[in-house]
């Protein structure tokens, strides 16, 4: 018997023990096609030579120094790089060790910047209906998602959500794509007036939904008016890209293909592509020289930040993502696999939607096409994808909730940078073999 606490209680998995580009190997040899980078995470495949390169010279030469104490060659030039790629006004990065901690030092850094300018009474975030933050108290706080929050809702301080972004299931018939963009923008405005401006802190919003809605990007326009109306009402924004940034939708920051600039962005995942944990803060100009000339540091910390191990992969991994020119490649797969998987299942009786930038795809599956009826919950759909799918070799990410955070299903597909043509073949069809076992076992 496992005496690890695992996810599931009674899950049975299978151990990895290598890593072959795209794929992860059991230990009975069986192959897995990674269609879904674990959660977003893995762009760079299992076993990238120079990353690996990377991390062992750190660790020969410094594993790790605090931070208190002491910065490192790595996680300067990280900071560099990263800031070389961001919107212009980002010139400050906040290490630490994933998604969730990022999110964390960015609604606390909201609450700092405005205490140091005096404005104490800030207390409230808004955020979006269907988001997902982090599980630590504060991210899950902001997150959106219905399920996620239930049980520990008697924790989570108070946090306004508003409509996301929501094309296939929200977008009236009456109106266009930028009509409807702007309509829900106003919401934000709304919900402003209705707790008053001078009490908010931020406006939280992933540019492109992940985990919980399933790749659903903004139309055009609606990221523009909510940076206007935080403008106009002197809140922040924060974009949270720990899924969507870091090369994942064919943009170093999903934001630049917007044209839109937050004033706090957070990343993780595809930052260090899971060859060690580590997540950022980017932190605008302006927030920082306000901390930087009022108490002069920001309180909080943890003990890993900056740990220049991680730095080092991060590095290797963002140096290797540019060298090898694989956002170009992230672009030709997406086409690839976008008119491929459009052009498989225009038929399909259970797909409604799919939709999703660059390599980074949600697939929503209803029960009906017409209505957009969603699968009865209990029919515990995701689970039986992605048992289907690991069964056939191919890791994917179903969830369930999609639309309210109970009803909906939908599939994530993100599949490492390196991907080549052959692998997204093999990705579409194992993952059609998957569908129709999987619908076979439901009896439609
Ligand atoms: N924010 C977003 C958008 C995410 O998708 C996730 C994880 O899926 C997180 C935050 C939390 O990141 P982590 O799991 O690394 O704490």
């Amino acid at each position: 018997m496992s005496h690890i606490f695992h996810r599931h209680c009674h899950s049975e998995l299978p151990y990895a023990v290598s890593g072959e580009g795209a794929y992860i190997i059991d230990q009975q040899g069986k192959r897995y096609l990674d269609g879904c980078g674990g959660a977003a995470v893995s762009c760079l495949g299992h076993d990238h030579p120079k990353v690996i390169a990377a991390v062992k010279q750190q660790m020969d030469a410094i594993p790790f120094a605090h931070s208190a104490f002491f910065t490192s060659e790595p996680a300067e030039r990280l900071a560099d790089a990263l800031v070389a790629e961001a919107p212009e006004n980002l010139q400050h990065v906040y290490f630490v060790s994933g998604g969730s901690e990022a999110v964390e030092a960015a609604l606390k850094m909201a609450r700092q910047y405005f205490t140091e300018k005096g404005e104490t009474e800030r207390q409230y975030f808004i955020a979006r209906r269907q988001s997902y933050h982090g599980n630590t108290l504060g991210a899950l706080a902001v997150g959106g998602n219905q399920w996620r929050r239930q049980q520990f809702d008697p924790l989570l301080s108070p946090v306004q959500h508003i409509a996301p972004c929501y094309t296939y299931r929200d977008q009236r018939d009456n109106e266009t794509e930028f009509e409807y963009g702007q309509r829900v923008a106003g919401e934000l405005e709304e919900a402003l007036l209705e707790t008053g401006p001078e009490k908010v802190l931020a406006f939280v919003v992933e540019p492109v939904v992940g985990a919980t809605a399933g790749a659903v990007p903004a139309v055009p326009g609606y990221l523009q008016r909510v940076r206007e109306i935080c403008d106009q009402y002197d809140i922040l924004l924060i974009f949270d890209e720990v899924m969507c940034g870091m090369g994942r939708t064919g943009h170093v920051f999903a934001c630049n293909e917007d044209g839109v600039a937050p004033d706090l962005l957070t990343i993780a995942k595809g930052l260090g592509a899971g060859y060690q944990p580590i997540g950022a803060t980017l932190v605008s100009d302006d927030i920082y020289q306000t901390i930087a000339a009022g108490s002069g540091f920001f309180q909080h910390g943890h003990t890993y930040m900056a740990h220049p191990s991680a730095c080092a992969a991060a590095l290797a991994v963002q140096s290797v993502i540019k060298e090898e020119q694989l956002l170009d490649n992230v672009k030709v797969m997406s086409d690839y696999l976008f008119s491929g998987m459009r052009e498989r299942f225009a038929e399909h009786a259970y797909i409604g939607d799919i939709r999703g930038r660059g390599l980074f795809m949600g697939i929503e599956l209803v029960a009906d096409r017409e209505t957009k009826q969603p699968f009865a919950a209990e029919t515990a759909l995701n689970i039986k994808v992605k048992q289907a799918a690991f069964e056939r070799g191919l890791m994917c990410y179903p969830m369930a909730g999609t639309i309210d955070g109970r009803n909906g299903h939908h599939v994530l597909i993100a599949p490492p940078f390196i991907l080549q043509q052959a692998q997204a073949d093999e990705l579409m069809d194992k993952f059609t073999l998957a569908l129709d076992d999987t619908f076979k076992v439901i009896g439609s």
